[in-house]
């Protein structure tokens, strides 16, 4: 790797005298290739940092042009780009925020050229708000054994988590299989605080930059939940399912789907965010999916009990009511029962991030 320049060591000084950074980090990460998928909200914060910070090879994949709609929160954007295409405008954006790093554009990724995109960069950094785009590049990003960066935001809430290290799960552990179509809200409806993909889009930028510095401890194995409203964050602890059809012990190419374009569902709740629904004028109702003994050593008070294999038999029980918050001991069987519950038509469902645990550990002070 050759020496840094003398403009490389003054645009870099604050890493430089950083001890665990210094000029062989700044040549890594001058030598490291970060893929961002989506131009957007989430993308925006995430190649604005990694660019400042000198990762050498950024690539920028979308389709879409730049919306007036899109300026509240897509910060690489300005009025003056609406219209233009956005990863024209990010590369613009980009070169404008550091010359000294390469910006390639990529159209809308699909089936046909994920892979050799994300073959082409050593993490991808997934700045997209559908499971197309999710599924797509987890899969890839397991073939290709290069770390995935994933984050999502909704409302108030966002979350965070690197996928497909070693050891660690991948994001069809969590979701083996995609909802079915048409369940899920659409994106354009749900609303979202401006500057929460800042937050989010931000702490993907981090992890990204710990990767390609070899620094730190990544966000693998667990899931951070940030809730701007709360002022706090959640973490969640996640494994990786050795029976995942994508990073299992005997990986299943044929089990996986990817579905057609459809946006994400709502992220599961926090415990602060549910304390604060509960403690609201019409409060939802809670159903445990864990077993009957699960339930008996204890539970959310006013929750009543539905396994999770009794809950197709016993949907009507649930349709009369309002809006529903299922939990379970963790947070991954109540995903797939609120999958389940939105599946079967039912509008207001959502589900506790880390379930009882997470409320438990949350103190006293969560119950209502
Ligand atoms: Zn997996």
């Amino acid at each position: 790797m050759s020496e840094l320049s003398r403009s490389e060591r003054a645009r870099y000084a604050r890493h430089l005298v950083l001890p665990e950074v210094g000029p062989e980090g700044q040549q890594r990460l001058r030598a490291g290739r970060v893929l961002v998928v989506g131009a957007g909200g989430l993308g925006s914060p995430a190649a604005l940092y990694l660019a400042a910070a000198g990762v050498g090879r950024i690539g920028i994949a979308d389709g879409d042009q730049v919306e007036l709609s899109n300026l509240q929160r897509q910060i690489l954007h300005t009025d003056a780009d609406v219209g233009r295409s956005k990863t024209a405008s990010a590369r613009a954006a980009l070169q404008a925020r550091n010359p000294l790093v390469e910006v390639e554009e990529l159209g809308r990724l699909d089936a046909a050229t994920v892979a050799d995109a994300v073959e082409r960069f050593d993490v991808v950094v997934d700045g997209s708000d559908n499971f197309t785009a999710r599924y797509l590049l987890n899969d890839a990003c397991v073939r290709a054994g290069r770390p995935y960066v994933f984050g999502a935001v909704h409302r108030f809430q966002g979350q965070v988590a690197v996928f497909g290290l070693a050891g660690g799960p991948c994001y069809r552990c969590l979701h083996p299989e995609p909802p079915p179509p048409g369940l899920v809200a659409s994106c354009a409806e749900a609303g979202v605080l401006g500057v929460l993909p800042g937050v989010i889009g931000s702490l993907q930028a981090a992890e990204a930059l710990k990767l390609l510095l070899g620094l730190g401890e990544p966000l693998s194995g667990r899931m951070l939940i940030f809730d701007a409203l709360a002022a706090g964050f959640d973490e969640i602890a996640l494994a990786r399912d050795p029976r995942c059809p994508a990073c299992g012990d005997a990986p299943r190419p044929e089990a996986r789907v990817v579905p057609l374009e459809a946006c994400a569902p709502p992220p599961p709740l926090s415990v602060h965010e549910l304390r604060r629904r509960l403690a609201g004028d019409s409060p939802p109702a809670l159903v445990d999916v864990r077993t009957p003994g699960e339930h008996a050593l204890g539970h959310l008070p006013g929750s009543r009990s539905i396994p999770l294999d009794e809950l197709e038999a016993r949907l009507e029980e649930l349709r009369a009511g309002g809006a529903l918050v299922v939990y379970c001991q963790s947070g991954v069987r109540s995903a797939r029962a609120a999958a389940l519950l939105r599946s079967a038509g039912l509008a207001s469902v959502s589900d506790l991030a880390g379930g009882y645990l997470a409320w438990q550990a949350a103190g006293p002070a969560a119950t209502p």
